[in-house]
Formats: C-alpha cells, structure tokens, sequence
C-alpha cells in the first residue's frame, strides 16, 4: 500500500479529515484545494459556520484518533430554546439523557484543526490549485494555474459546486444524472458578542430559535462566549424577503417587528445585515458517485442537503467512515470498494436530503405549534420509559449510526403512532403508558424486530 499515491480534490472538512485517514493507512497523500491556506488567514466573522457535531461526525473524528483535539473547541448543546413573538421561551431537550448533547464548532476553526493534523502526518497540500479540468481517459488533473498531474485514485471533495461532477456528468448524462434544487429561502450570519464581562448574553449550551412560519433567527454559542447568528428569510416575494430589506431602516423594521429581544444585544446590526454575505441553500442529488477504480465522489460534492438537520458534514464523515470500511474489507479492490460505496451510500444520502428539507417546515413554523409541542413531549416519554423499545427519528440520526434510509422509514411509522396516542391524550398530565406500549405493539415493535433493529446496539 505505501507505494500508492492518492490525490484529493478540495482541503474543506471531508477532504481533510479523509487524507488525515488514508495517510494513516500508509498512502502518499496529495490535497488540491483552491483557496489560500486557511491557518495563514484572519478570523471572517459573519461568514463562518457554526455547525453541530453529531454521531456521525463523532464517529469520523473518533476512528480518526482525533476527537480529543477537537472536543475541547467545541461547546454542548443540549436541547433548543424557542422564543416566540411575544418573548415567551420553551425548551425542548435533544437527547434521552444529559450524555446526549450535540457539538457546536466553528466550520472554519475545525477546517484549520483538521488541515494542522493532516500537515503534521505528512499530507501533502497544493493551496491555490484551483481545478478547472479532469480529463478521465489520461486521468489527468488541470488546474486554473496551467498545472497538470497525473492520478491513479482520485477523491472529489471539491462541494456541492464539485468540477469533477460537472465534468462526469456532461460526459455520461444518463449514467450520471445531476439534480441540483435550491429552496426559495437564503441565510446570513451576524455576530453576536458577549457582554462587557465576557459573559454569554444568551443560554450558552442551547441552540436557539426564533421561528416564526416562512422565516426564523438562530443562534449557536462559540466555545468564546460569543454566539454566531443565522438569519432565514426568503429570497424574494415576501414581506420581510432579502429583496426587499436594503436599507438600514428596513433592517431595522424587520428586526423591532421579529426579534425585538435580539435587537438590543448585536452590535451594528444593520451594517451587519446589509455587509455580510447573502448565502443560498440547496440540494444536489447524483445518481452514481463513482467511475471504476479512480473516481469517487465524498461529502458535498456528491450530495449537498439543506443545513436544518444539521447533517452536512456529518453524512460527508460518515462517508469517509463508510468508504474506508468497505475498502478494508475489500482488501483495497478499489473497483471493487468504490462500486459499492456507490450502490449503499446514494439512498442514505437522499434520505437524509429529503429529511432535512421536511425539518425545515419544522424547525421553522412547527416548533410553535401545539399539536406538534404536544406529540414531541409525548416522544420524549416514550423515549425515557421505553428506552431498548423507542427511539426518536431525531435521536436515530443524531446519536445513533443507524443508517438514515432506515431512520426515515421509521419516521413514517412513528408519525402514525404519535398522532393516534395525541388524539387519544390532549393533555399530557393524562398520558396512558400501557395504552402507549399497546400502540407501539401495533406497527412499531413488529417494524424493529423485522429489521433486525437493537436500539441500543447503535448508539455511538
Ligand atoms: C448555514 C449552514 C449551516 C450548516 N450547518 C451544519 C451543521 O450544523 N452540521 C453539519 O453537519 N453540516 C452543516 N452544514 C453543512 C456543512 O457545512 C457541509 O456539509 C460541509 O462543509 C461539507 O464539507 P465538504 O468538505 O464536503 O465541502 P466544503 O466544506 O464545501 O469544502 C469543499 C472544499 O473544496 C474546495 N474547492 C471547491 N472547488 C474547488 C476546485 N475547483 N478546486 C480545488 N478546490 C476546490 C473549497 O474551497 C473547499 O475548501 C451547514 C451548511 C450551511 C450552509
């Protein structure tokens, strides 16, 4: 194996942390990224990410031997807040337990960290190497600073604007179908810094929501007391649109109308709003993420999803988890190895598309409606009370590596069965555990036992 030479295409958070792995493995190691080396960059509030952590990733970064460099940069969350209108707040807890939280990170921060580890194994990375070209027959790489190289396995980690897509797709439209469909809503971050002494203006371990139907504010702590800021409005069309807010005084107007308790603690928000950058939201779906023995496709570059299930970069770890099992086990048939990542991995990807777009509606309008606040708190009982019976569909894809085609399935039949035990308990001081279990019986319990299921067999 040491002999092999492996490139990859894009130095963001799948690239890296997929070097860092097959490094270990004994290979040379070549990083193409476009951009200028991020460790020599300064910090770009309002436009860094802040992400969440979830099992996925964990196990990525965990089978990478990394997850005590990158813990430690990281702040739990451990439930979301959400704050209506009229300022009232309601908390909803994520996981079963207080070990069950999420982990926010800066996208930014956690690149660097990854890029370092890899440079200090011997990665080698090309920065300002822009790909402009692969030529699959020569299996040639051409660069937008006229340099050419010659690959043997190549590894497309270049997002969701991924060149190598493009280029496998005119070449074979029928075998490489490209679907590409953004939402009508974009995003912004602002800054929100902490208070004079330092100390965190908002509850630091929850993520917070704003949700109010077509639009909704979030915030996310940094491990720096301060928090990062996403702000969803539509494109267009809209009363509060990006369109239509240009000025200060309409930035103003939005904020005093929406997020009046906000308002007071983001400095400059106006010149923020109006100075940083407009981000849009899609979904990619590819139909085969893989040319024989010398291309496959990872992260973003094959399947770009909506951020609301915060799983982006989670489903691009679990790829590289995925990937370098089925290579191991396939002895490093590449052909192989390749041809099946490809088979298993495109229909949890899609999945997991589908899944965060749904979230949207709920993240942004449900979590303020009753029957839905009711069914949660219903879950979150069963939950406790049955925990080797009942898992949530969010407690599946966020703490556990249950596959996410199989999640979604168990959502469906979840979604049946809380409805019918909310109808038959409109509060929820007069919920009937037995009549609860009867119901699981039905169509829930049978469901686990025919898909070998053992929930607490998955839990990371
Ligand atoms: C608002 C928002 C919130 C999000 N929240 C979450 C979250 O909470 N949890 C989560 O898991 N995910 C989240 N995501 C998704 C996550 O950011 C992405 O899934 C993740 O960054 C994908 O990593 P990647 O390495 O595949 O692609 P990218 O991070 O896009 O990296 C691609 C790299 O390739 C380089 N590149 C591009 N083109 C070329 C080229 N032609 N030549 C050479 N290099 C090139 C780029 O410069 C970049 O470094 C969020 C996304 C957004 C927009």
């Amino acid at each position: 194996m040491t002999n092999k030479s492996i490139h990859i295409v894009g130095a963001g958070l799948v690239g890296s942390l997929w070097a860092y792995l097959l490094k270990q493995k004994g290979f040379t190691v070549h990083v193409f990224e476009k951009r200028a080396d991020p460790r020599k960059a300064a910090a770009d509030r309002g436009r860094s990410i802040n992400l969440i952590v979830t099992s996925r990733g964990l196990d990525g970064l965990k089978k990478a031997g990394l997850i005590n460099s990158i813990l430690p940069t990281t702040v739990p969350v451990y439930g979301r807040l959400m704050h209506a209108l009229d300022g009232a707040t309601q908390y909803q807890a994520y996981g079963r337990n207080n070990s069950e939280c999420n982990y926010a990170v800066s996208r930014g921060d956690l690149n660097k960290t990854l890029i370092q580890k890899c440079a200090d194994v011997g990665v080698v990375f090309h920065f300002e190497h822009e790909l402009s070209d692969t030529d699959i027959h020569s299996k040639t790489l051409t660069f937008a600073n006229g340099i050419q190289t010659k690959y043997e396995h190549a590894f497309a980690t270049d997002g969701a604007g991924s060149i190598i897509r493009k280029k496998l797709h005119v070449l074979n439209p029928n075998t490489y179908q490209e679907n590409v469909s953004f939402i009508s809503s974009d995003y912004k971050e602002l800054y929100l810094p902490p208070d004079a002494n330092g100390q965190p203006v908002l509850e630091k371990n929850n993520l917070h929501i704003w949700p109010r139907g077509t639009h909704m504010l979030m915030a996310l702590a940094n491990t720096d007391n301060s928090f990062t800021l996403t702000l969803y409005l539509p494109r267009t069309n809209h009363p509060w649109s990006f369109d239509s807010i240009k000025t200060k005084e309409r930035v103003h107007a939005l904020f005093k109308t929406e997020f009046q308790d906000v308002m007071p603690l983001v400095p400059n928000l106006e010149s923020q709003f109006l100075e940083n950058p407009q981000g849009s939201l899609g979904t990619v779906r590819f139909s085969q993420w893989h040319l024989e023995d010398s291309i496959a496709l990872m992260g973003d570059a094959a399947h770009a999803i909506v951020p609301f299930f915060g799983q982006g970069m989670n489903c691009g770890f679990e790829d590289v988890t995925n990937l370098l099992e089925i290579l191991e086990a396939s002895e490093w048939n590449f052909k192989k190895a390749l041809t099946l990542y490809s088979q298993t991995r495109i229909k949890n990807a899609n999945a997991i598309a589908e899944m965060a777009l749904e979230n949207f509606v709920e993240m942004s309008d449900k979590v303020g409606d009753k029957n839905f606040l009711l069914q949660k708190k219903i879950e979150s009982i069963l939950e406790k009370e049955f925990p080797t019976e009942y898992r949530s569909r969010y407690g599946m894809i966020t703490y556990t590596l249950i596959p996410y085609a199989k999640a979604q399935e168990a959502g469906l039949i979840q979604a049946r069965l809380l409805a019918d035990i909310a109808k038959q308990t409109p509060r929820i001081e007069d919920l009937d555990l037995s009549f609860c279990h009867n119901q699981m019986k039905r169509e829930w319990i049978p469901w686990l036992r025919t898909q070998g299921i053992q929930l607490d067999r998955y839990t990371v």
